[in-house]
């Protein structure tokens, strides 16, 4: 196939914010930049009916259409978006990359990886029914429509304590349960959580089930396991903190950190020189839309230099 053929300074691989704000930088950079993703562009942010925090937008935008904006400015600068699946990326001994699709090949200089995380569901009954009225993985997107309202939060990572924390300023009445006797967080997170007056901590607990009337929560059953009993309780609504697995197996020669994600630096460059990580997929501390379109910027830049350095020496 032709395009696959041709002389390109960049691929892009996945096509979330982070991708496609690496996109239009590339293209505004004067790259040839090309995007490959494998379902439509937009990530996880097509999932988001509301989203109240992107600057700019005074009243709320759907995750879909800031997508589009995110995208028909990417292509307005010029870079190509291709729906096609990565199936893998290797890595060349002459430093190159080769993307190899379902459609063809691309050998490039530079690889920006923003495939993202996928996050874990407990998968239990209800869960997945529940999903948009009152069961939620994202308290910063969520949290306000349950102001004052009692909340369960599952999970004991950093995520878990940061967004109980996030959540105790919306309302006096989050739960915590964690299915250990201690928290897995960092000590000053989970020191806060367990000191806040809003937010109550069950420790050997887990989650059986979420019920509700149809078109939103109503109840859960837990289970404590210290005492081997499971009860019902009344809840508005369930966030889920339980981790989620990077997708990295594209390039399993990468540094991950132990959680597996892709270590960068702040110029959003990994341990191979030329491959790039932005987005869910690193190891960023705050995972949102703004911060993984400012991570796919950050990347097009520094990896525009990195192409223009390659090329006063043979890259052409
Ligand atoms: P983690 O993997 O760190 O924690 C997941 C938590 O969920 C653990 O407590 C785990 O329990 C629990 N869990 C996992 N599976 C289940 C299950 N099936 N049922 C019940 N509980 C379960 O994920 P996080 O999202 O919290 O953090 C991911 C990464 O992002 C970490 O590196 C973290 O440090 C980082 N991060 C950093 C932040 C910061 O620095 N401010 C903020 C948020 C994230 P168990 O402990 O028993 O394994």
């Amino acid at each position: 196939m032709s395009e696959a053929q041709e002389k390109i300074d960049m691929i892009i691989i996945g096509g979330g914010p982070a991708g496609l704000s690496a996109a239009q930088y590339a293209a505004r950079a004067g790259l040839k930049a090309y995007l490959l993703e494998e379902m439509a562009p937009g990530g996880q942010t097509l999932v988001v009916d509301d989203l109240e925090n992107y600057p700019g937008f005074v009243d709320p935008v759907s995750g879909f259409e800031l997508a589009d904006k995110f995208q028909r400015q990417a292509e307005q600068f010029g870079a190509k978006i291709v729906l096609t699946s990565v199936e893998a990326v290797d890595h060349n001994s002459d430093g190159s990359f080769t993307v190899k699709t379902s459609d063809g090949e691309y050998t490039v200089p530079v690889v920006v990886m923003a495939t993202g995380a996928k996050r874990k569901e407990l998968g239990i009954p209800g869960e997945k029914e529940y999903q948009g009225k009152g069961v939620s993985y994202c308290a910063t997107c969520d949290g306000p429509f349950f102001r004052d309202k009692k909340i369960l939060v599952v999970g004991g990572g950093d995520s878990a304590c940061g967004e109980s924390l996030f959540l105790s300023k919306i309302t006096q009445n989050v739960v915590i349960i964690h299915r250990k006797d201690r928290f897995r967080a960092q000590r000053s997170i989970a020191g806060m959580v367990e000191h806040d007056d809003h937010i109550e901590t069950r420790f050997m607990h887990t989650l059986n089930e979420i019920k509700g009337d149809g078109s939103r929560v109503t109840t859960v059953s837990l289970h404590d396991i210290e005492h081997d009993r499971d009860y019902d309780e009344q809840f508005d609504a369930v966030f889920i903190f339980i981790g989620a697995n990077p997708k990295t197996n594209l390039i399993p020669y990468a540094e991950t950190d132990a959680d597996g994600y892709v270590v960068t630096d702040e110029l959003m460059r990994t341990s191979i020189p030329g491959l790039y990580a932005v987005g869910d997929v690193r190891n960023g501390p705050f995972k949102q839309i703004i911060t993984a379109a400012s991570d796919g910027a950050v990347a097009a830049h520094f990896a525009s230099e990195f192409i223009d350095e390659l090329k006063g020496q043979s890259y052409k």
